[in-house]
């Protein structure tokens, strides 16, 4: 498996690949992606190769994350050039499986993680994270790997993640990776080349509103109130965005703060278009 990417696309070959491998000793890393690979997925797969001997990369855009009035037909695919990203960035595997071969047959049980899901984009998604958790189940199950990674772009998915891994016993150690952005602060997303020129302008003022909420709490303001309404004057400067959420939540449970202490998460979502983007941001006080 040395020497470019072997691409497999049925869970029969990759499982005896990897078999293979741990029985040679080798320790398996996975990447969980939905391929439009950018810099954001090159970094996961460069940690995982710096941690790992086989470094698998899943490419699948999960039909069950989708809503029905969601982006699922218009998600950008080009395997091609994934399967290039992911030589050029370290990795051993490519798993590219149709949604036939991962939802086969009278496919009928479903990983659902309550509470953590309830708001930021779990409520604007209703089934959005049982379809993630249920792949990600998948995925673990079929590739058994040592570590898999994840972005904190998708901070509330990372959260429900490590929290299913945490409940579910999972053998798999999840590994959390800092989000990566453009010069101009946008954080890198697959969505980003869906953006009109207008809305990519205007976009980096997900990252300035976060930015200006960051320099409130170190200065010290407390109230949420306060820093949410800072939130929502800097967003306004991108008047094509319609913000979805603009949230203060406790890191380790996700629920709404009025006061910010501790260590809070700072999440917001807001829609160009069809094009709905998300970031967030810690602060602790
Ligand atoms: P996706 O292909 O959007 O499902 O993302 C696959 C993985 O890459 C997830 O764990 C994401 O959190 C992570 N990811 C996506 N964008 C970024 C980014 N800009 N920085 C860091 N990780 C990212």
């Amino acid at each position: 498996m040395s020497g470019g990417v072997t691409c497999l696309s049925t869970i029969v070959e990759v499982r005896a690949a990897l078999d293979e491998a741990r029985a040679r000793g080798a320790r398996v890393g996975l990447v969980p992606t939905m391929g439009a690979l950018h810099e954001g997925h090159c970094s996961l797969i460069r940690a995982a190769r710096a941690e790992n001997d086989v470094v698998v990369v899943s490419i699948f855009v999960n039909p069950t994350q989708f809503g029905p009035t969601e982006d699922f037909t218009k998600y950008p695919r080009d395997i091609g050039a994934d399967v290039r990203v992911v030589d050029e960035a370290g990795g051993d595997l490519v798993f590219n499986p149709s949604a036939e071969e991962m939802y086969a047959g009278d496919h009928s049980t479903w990983v659902d993680v309550q509470g953590l899901t309830d708001g930021l984009c779990g409520r604007s998604r209703p089934g959005h994270f049982r379809g993630v958790c249920t792949v990600v189940t998948k995925l673990l199950a079929i590739c058994q790997p040592e570590r898999a990674y994840f972005g904190e772009k998708d901070a509330q998915q990372l959260a429900v993640i490590q929290r299913m891994a945490r409940d579910l016993n999972t053998r798999t150690k999840i590994v959390a990776c800092p989000i990566v952005r453009e010069a101009d602060g946008l954080a890198m997303s697959s969505r980003n080349i869906r953006l009109s020129p207008e809305s990519r302008t205007q976009a980096p003022a997900l990252n300035r509103a976060l930015r200006v909420a960051q320099t409130l709490v170190a200065a010290g303001e407390r109230r949420s109130s306060v820093v949410d309404k800072a939130i929502r004057a800097t967003l306004a400067e991108a008047p094509l965005g319609e913000i979805d959420y603009v949230e203060i939540v406790g890191a380790e449970n996700l629920t709404p703060v009025e006061t910010i202490v501790g260590t809070c998460l700072i999440a917001l979502a807001v829609r160009f278009g069809d094009v709905r983007l998300i970031d967030n941001t810690r602060v602790t006080a």
